[in-house]
């Protein structure tokens, strides 16, 4: 039974078609979302369901928008972890929802499943999305299936895991020397006039779509323990961009039209105290602590949508500090036996805060959706060597990086100075002072280290890899 999909522009009300890609109304030339209006028995979906062999988000097909080819790599369907430990003497139930399962790491990969089969729908052959990481990994990855040509436009503080992530799967990677939103304005042009189909989140809105099969599975896995009674649940949700948040209340907003539910659940936005303002301006502070997703200035049509709706949720906002979420992130992974992006325990960090909130009732169960794999983040990196930041360009532009080589000469010539590095690796390409510069640098960040010895009767600077600069070296020619 297919569904009854009706996109209207909310600003002038015009009826879009399906087909249409372009990220403006074509009437009035606004950016838009677009609301489908569904009839549907969700009951007799679920009589058919099975959790083990469903296709992705596809097993929800009747509930998305009609797209002709159906590409899942297996995402979706991700299972629900009680936590044992970490909150043992608070005498609450919380889950969180494992969207950190996903192929690719993150719950973009709903996102990607949808865009990618609509793109393959339409014979596109090129797609092309702007991100800061996840959602360049799920598109790299689904256009890698589909046969198709990925582009990822992103910022230069893009996280090292996941340009690596994005660069396994052979996309190509355009970087913009500039914020995230740079990146997405830059994503936007180049799909106006182009054969790229446009796959960034703020500027497709079936993004939203797959997404939302977030709620449709959380309303299957949790309807007995509160009896169909949302009202008795708490989902604890990052606020972000606004796109995971949104697409959860669409999610469930449609289950209520449906009929199938007649209460929502509660909803928390979660969000950092330094992005306070963002929450009535939509604009994000830069953070300089590189082990949280960089928040930024992102103009995204989700995030006031969801703050406009979160009083239907009988929701609220809480805000927990930088170190709270890092703490946290440790100690999930030792105490839950999770390992998630630090980025994804503001969820958890938050919980405490919630206890004491108006809309938490006792015995409420609560829900946080973790978005990312640890895996996926350089505080991997950042465990593994207990420095600053490491710059993602050193590390994967290695094969033009002078740093890498310099690096690789020190491993094969223990022990040289200056002018005979220059000479071997440098000379021709880049001066001396050059030179000179990346070695304090390497230096600094305490990957090679200086002795002095004396030639020819004069005291001369030498440089070795320290056993971090060898253990780098041994990481970057793995990568
Ligand atoms: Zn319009």
């Amino acid at each position: 039974m297919m569904s009854d999909f009706i996109f209207v522009c909310e600003y002038c009300h015009y009826l879009r078609s399906i087909h249409e890609v372009s990220p403006l109304c074509p009437r009035c030339r606004k950016m838009t979302l677009y609301y489908p209006k569904i009839s549907f028995d969700f009951r007799t979906l679920l009589d058919s369901l099975s959790w083990e062999t469903a296709n992705g988000i596809w097993a929800f097909s009747s509930l998305l928008p009609p797209i002709k080819e159906h590409l899942s790599l297996g995402e979706g369907f991700t299972p629900l972890q009680k936590f044992r430990q970490l909150f043992s003497d608070l005498d609450i139930l919380f889950y969180i929802k494992k969207e950190n399962l996903n192929p690719t790491g993150s719950f973009r990969d709903r996102a990607a499943a949808i865009m990618v089969s609509h793109a393959l729908s339409l014979g596109y052959s090129k797609i092309l999305c702007a991100s800061d990481g996840n959602l360049g990994a799920s598109i790299a990855a689904y256009a890698s299936a589909a046969g198709m040509q990925a582009t990822c436009v992103v910022p230069s503080n893009i996280l090292l895991g996941k340009y690596a992530q994005i660069s396994a799967y052979g996309a190509k990677i355009s970087e913009i020397k500039g914020t995230l939103q740079q990146a997405i304005q830059d994503g936007f042009q180049r799909c106006l006039n182009s054969d790229y189909y446009p796959a960034t989140a703020e500027h497709n809105f079936l993004s939203i779509e797959g997404q939302k099969t977030i709620s449709f599975e959380l309303y299957i896995q949790m309807k007995s323990l509160v009896q169909d009674d949302l009202r008795k649940l708490g989902l604890v949700i990052p606020l972000g961009s606004g796109s995971l948040m949104f697409s959860v209340m669409k999610g469930f907003l449609e289950l209520k039209e449906m009929n199938v539910i007649n209460t929502l659940p509660h909803i928390f936005g979660v969000h950092l105290t330094k992005s306070h303002e963002s929450v009535q301006t939509a604009i994000f502070e830069p953070h300089d602590n590189f082990a949280l997703m960089p928040l930024e200035k992102i103009q995204s049509p989700y995030f006031e949508q969801s703050l406009k709706q979160l009083p239907q949720f009988s929701g609220t906002l809480v805000e927990v500090s930088h170190d709270e979420v890092l703490k946290t992130s440790k100690d999930v992974a030792r105490s839950e036996g999770l390992f998630i992006e630090p980025a994804s325990a503001i969820v958890i960090a938050a919980i405490p805060k919630i206890l004491n909130n108006k809309y938490y009732k006792e015995n409420m169960p609560l829900i946080g959706i973790i978005t990312s794999s640890g895996l996926k983040s350089q505080n991997l990196t950042e465990q593994t060597f207990n420095q600053g930041k490491i710059d993602a360009t050193f590390l994967l532009k290695r094969h033009s990086s002078i740093k890498f080589k310099i690096l690789e000469f020190l491993d094969d010539h223990p022990g040289s100075h200056g002018y005979f590095i220059w000479k071997h690796i440098g000379k021709g390409k880049i001066t001396r002072q050059a030179v000179y510069q990346h070695l304090k640098e390497l230096e600094e960040k305490k990957w090679i280290s200086r002795s002095t010895t004396t030639a020819n009767g004069r005291k001369i600077a030498v440089f070795r890899l320290t056993k971090k600069g060898h253990t780098l070296l041994k990481l970057i020619k793995e990568l």
